[in-house]
């Protein structure tokens, strides 16, 4: 993998108005071409603040964001937004097309790509995430967890830079969260992007590269996974409780034992 730095944040500070109090604390971390950075935090800890700065929804009052060395700004934001493709938390909103290889196009044709590369593209990204049987069948007509399966083929169709899945698990019930996870796993291989999840959830942070856990718009610490699981006590005080099956797993990956793919019952 190689060492190339693709998001930094240097001393950021972020408040939604004057009068608010900082949601962002001098935050500085690096994320490379190609690694999986989970973001962790408890609820109202800045996660998604983050997710709107990398995009440029957000600017920052203090500090500076760049990506690919780039300065996100005013200027910048629009050839920036191209390369940052973004999956939030409530599948219902994402769609705008009537059928799901509409909703696929839809993001491409806003990019101007040839139709023969964009039938190429929604062939590809909807066989990545396992719903190539599904691309003439309306959007509401889908379960939660097949509808982030689209967002996620949406954005992948648009060859992003960084891909950020922001709470994308939050709203799916138990079978739909494992349907993502599978998902992200089974499109880590051949990657060239980098891939940003946020969660609260420590059992989707197993197979990150790396974890950026966040305290009150605070980097409180960032490490591997396997070190962050050491540090269970402390983290039930900022509101993070580690489960045992993501000890477990994260055993198993250190032991060279991958996680299932597919479900084991
Ligand atoms: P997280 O994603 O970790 O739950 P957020 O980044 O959404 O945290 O929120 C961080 C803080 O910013 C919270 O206190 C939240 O209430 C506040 N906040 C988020 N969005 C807005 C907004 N649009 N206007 C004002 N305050 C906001």
């Amino acid at each position: 993998m190689e060492n190339k730095p693709l998001i930094q944040f240097k001393n950021v500070s972020f408040r939604y108005n004057d009068k608010a109090p900082w949601v962002l604390d001098n935050v500085s971390f690096t994320i490379e071409e190609d690694e999986w950075v989970a973001i962790i935090g408890h609820n109202g800890s800045g996660k998604s603040t983050i997710a709107k700065l990398i995009n440029g929804l957000l600017f920052p009052q203090k500090g500076e964001i760049l990506i690919s060395g780039k300065k996100v700004d005013e200027e910048s934001v629009w050839e920036i937004r191209k390369e940052v493709g973004m999956v939030f938390q409530n599948p219902d909103n994402q769609f705008v097309g009537a059928t799901v290889q509409d909703d696929v196009a839809f993001g491409m044709e806003n990019r101007g790509i040839p139709r023969e590369e964009m039938i190429k593209r929604i062939d590809e990204t909807l066989k990545a995430v396992g719903m190539s049987d599904y691309r003439l069948t309306e959007p509401h007509r889908l379960s939660g967890g097949q509808k982030q399966r689209v967002a996620i083929a949406s954005v992948l169709a648009i060859s992003p830079k960084v891909l950020i899945l922001d709470e994308a698990t939050a709203m799916l019930d138990p079978n739909g969260r494992k349907e993502i996870m599978q998902t992200v796993s089974s499109i880590l291989d051949e990657r060239n992007f980098a891939l940003i999840t946020i969660t609260h959830d420590l059992e989707e942070i197993v197979q990150a590269d790396r974890v950026i856990v966040m305290n009150n718009g605070q980097v409180w610490d960032e490490a591997k996974p396997r070190d962050i699981f050491t540090k269970k006590e402390a983290l039930r005080e900022i509101g993070l409780d580690v489960p045992f099956v993501a000890i477990l797993a994260d055993e198993l990956k250190q032991y060279g034992i991958p996680l299932p793919k597919e479900p084991l019952n």
